[in-house]
Parts: C-alpha cells; sequence; structure tokens
C-alpha cells in the first residue's frame, strides 16, 4: 500500500471532531498486547512522535493490527460534547489488508507523567529528524487508562483510492501530564490539532525501522 493512502484516510475529517452519538463500547471487543520498544524518536516537523518496534498488538472486531507509531495533538483533535483537551495521544495502528485503527487518548492537566517524560527528555528540537535511542525503552500500555470505557465509530472516504476502513477508538478518560509538559509541547506546536494536509505522504511508515 503506498503511503499516502495512509494519510489521506487519517485525514478524512475535519478537525476537531466533535463525539456526540459515538458508540460508547467496551472492552471486551478489544485485546490489547503491546511490548516495550526502542524510542525511535520522531520530530517531523508537525508533531513530536515514535515509530514503535514490531511486535505490538491490538485486535478488534476478531482482526489483528499492529501499532505502527504514535504521535501527539496540541490541542486535542476529538473533543466530547464541546469538550477539548490540552492535548492527545494517537497510536496508530494497521492490519496485514491494510486497514487502519486508530487509539486516540486525552491528555489533561495533572501531575507529572513519568512515561512521557522518557520521550519529552529525548524531543527533538528541529523538524525532519530522528533519532532511535537504543538505551531508552517505553512501552504504551502505560499510557492506557484504567477506565475500559471508549468511544469508537468508523470511517471510509468515497473517494478512491482511499476507500478502506478506519477505525477509532477514543478512551473516554484521559490519563494526567504536568502543565510543565504541556508547555514544553507546545513551544515547539503551539497549535497542531490538525497535521493532515501538511503531512508529508512519507510520515506515517517510510521512517519505520
Ligand atoms: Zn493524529
Amino acid at each position: 500500500m503506498s503511503p499516502q493512502f495512509l494519510t489521506c484516510r487519517l485525514c478524512q475529517y475535519q478537525s476537531p471532531i466533535d463525539i456526540t452519538s459515538a458508540i460508547s463500547a467496551d472492552i471486551s471487543n478489544l485485546q490489547i498486547n503491546y511490548k516495550s520498544s526502542a524510542l525511535n524518536i520522531f520530530n517531523n516537523g508537525h508533531t513530536i512522535g515514535v515509530n514503535y518496534d514490531s511486535g505490538s498488538t491490538l485486535i478488534l472486531d476478531g482482526e489483528a493490527y499492529e501499532l505502527i507509531q504514535f504521535h501527539f495533538h496540541h490541542p486535542s483533535e476529538h473533543r466530547v460534547n464541546g469538550k477539548s483537551y490540552p492535548m492527545e495521544l494517537h497510536l496508530v495502528h494497521k492490519s496485514e489488508r491494510g486497514s487502519l485503527a486508530v487509539v486516540g487518548i486525552f491528555l489533561q492537566t495533572g501531575k507529572e507523567n513519568q512515561t512521557l517524560q522518557a520521550i519529552w527528555q529525548m524531543m527533538p528540537p528541529h523538524g525532519n529528524t530522528e533519532t532511535k535511542i537504543s538505551d531508552v525503552t517505553i512501552n504504551v500500555q502505560d499510557f492506557i487508562p484504567q477506565s475500559q470505557q471508549f468511544y469508537r465509530y468508523y470511517g471510509s472516504l468515497t473517494t478512491p483510492p482511499c476507500s478502506e476502513n478506519l477505525n477509532w477508538i477514543v478512551f473516554q478518560e484521559p490519563v494526567e501530564m504536568s502543565t510543565a509538559q504541556i508547555q514544553q509541547f507546545a513551544q515547539l506546536f503551539p497549535m497542531n490539532p490538525s497535521t493532515c494536509e501538511k503531512i508529508k505522504p512519507t510520515f506515517f511508515i517510510a521512517n519505520r525501522r
């Protein structure tokens, strides 16, 4: 699959998306099996993200999706009944047949987030930078909220070639990060709720190792 197909499927909605009528789903539909990864951190000029080592999967409705990468938005890309959050984390997964599943996790102001801090300490200040930091491992499992409730919705573009499915899973419970951590990201990216049209076609998989 061509990388730009991934991009156009992630960009099919106007942002932010207000969740008002999504299905509230139970975790029993979702199995998460995340392993730790080296910190393959990048700054693509639009966001900070991590290309994830292979072997971490999410099973949704019986289909396996592999975690490819995660990245951040400031402020949140989703709203819930009009309420937005300071930041949002997106975990991007792809199945063998090319469907995407993106897990959204809201980040709200609170105590310092230790998992995030390991990433933030290595945050590349300049765009088009990717660094593999082998002696730092992270596990996105540490970002998953305690509560097992999430919203989910589907999307698909009617315009060829972007006709495949995009599954969105947005956890209802936010996780905390400190004001200083939010500010550190905001200094680099004051406003990146919707980077879709600016994302280079290679963004999602080309840098993967
Ligand atoms: Zn995103």
